[in-house]
């Protein structure tokens, strides 16, 4: 009887149990797999542009994000910040390097990626020594290799496509702006959002005077285009705002201005600025640094102050992103 219990339960292990493991491990790959039709592999090596040498150089990709993060980012920023910076850089490199093999860079054609803030700036491990200095070989580039080590391959996805644009800035002001308010494009995950925890940031409150005289070289020289004529008390106004707060246009003189170009040639740290009309000229006040599209780097700083990963840094500041 004993023995026919004991064949009676083989067999149902068999039967049952055995199909029963199959089946979970199965159901477990096929979940880890769950990303493997669009996860896309980065490669090993990466030219990149050296304008100033006039040349490419071959570098291993993840020492390129490094690099790249080191010379973007202070070394100070919190872990998870430096992840989030980590994985938007290499984000960008990957969608450079596929870009390329369709229409050749027409800036740099020998290379998808330069060394400038054309594309990302990169310093190498030897001269970012030399401008932080001895100690910082065994304290901030040794926090930066292990931001990037821990997400390393790592990319951004929306709709399980790759990001292009994973653009970012220093701080933000207080709110991010959408994508098409500052440059051209519309993008689902370049959209305002509001930038709280920017503590320590620079740039807060930045006054800048000048008189009406400079207000009208200064555009002139800088915009060819269009001329102001004299400006005066009159004709120097806001006209509108953008979504995320930042001047949309302007008058000035007898033309008209985006923010963006009023910041340029102004030289001001942001568009996200006030004007008083003072007796002889203008005082500008601005907060932020940078164009306010993407990922605020303070803002994300202050995020993992809080307690954030850099996936929830990454996810809230490129709005409905993923990391795989
Ligand atoms: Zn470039």
């Amino acid at each position: 009887m004993k023995g026919a219990i004991k064949m009676i339960v083989l067999v149902l292990l068999l039967f049952v149990g055995v199909p029963l493991v199959i089946g979970m491990s199965a159901w477990n790959a096929s979940r880890e797999d769950d990303t493997s039709d669009y996860k896309i592999r980065t490669p090993d090596k990466v030219k990149v542009w050296i304008s100033e040498e006039g040349k490419t150089k071959k570098i291993d990709f993840e020492e390129y994000v490094l690099c790249v993060v080191a010379s973007e980012m202070p070394s100070s920023f919190e872990e998870e910040a430096l992840k989030a910076q980590a994985v938007a850089v290499r984000t960008y490199a990957m969608s450079r390097i596929l870009k390329y093999e369709e229409t050749q860079n027409e800036t740099h054609k020998e290379a998808p990626l330069c060394d400038t803030v054309h594309c990302q700036v990169y310093k190498t491990t030897d001269e970012l020594v030399q401008a932080h200095g001895k100690d910082w070989k065994n304290s901030g580039l040794v926090k930066v290799k292990k931001a990037c080590a821990e997400t390393e391959g790592e990319l951004l996805y929306y709709n399980k496509k790759l990001v292009t644009q994973p653009l970012f800035f220093s701080s933000s002001g207080g709110q991010t702006e959408n994508s098409e308010d500052v440059f051209s494009g519309e993008y689902p995950y370049l959209v305002s959002v509001p930038s709280p925890y920017e503590d320590g940031a620079k740039h807060e409150n930045e006054k800048k005077t000048f008189s009406f005289k400079e207000v009208e070289n200064k555009m002139n020289s800088a915009f060819s285009d269009r001329e102001t004529g004299i400006v005066g008390k009159s004709n120097i106004k806001i006209l509108s705002r953008t979504a995320g707060g930042r001047v949309d246009r302007m008058q000035i003189g007898k033309s008209t201005y985006k923010g963006t170009e009023v910041r340029s040639g102004l030289g001001l740290s942001s568009a996200l600025f006030s004007v008083v009309i003072k007796e002889n000229g203008i005082e500008i006040t601005s907060s932020g640094y940078g164009h306010g599209v993407g990922l605020s780097q303070y803002g994300a700083n202050g995020m993992a102050k809080q307690g954030k990963n850099y996936k929830e840094i990454l996810s809230y500041y490129y709005t409905g992103t993923e990391v795989f």
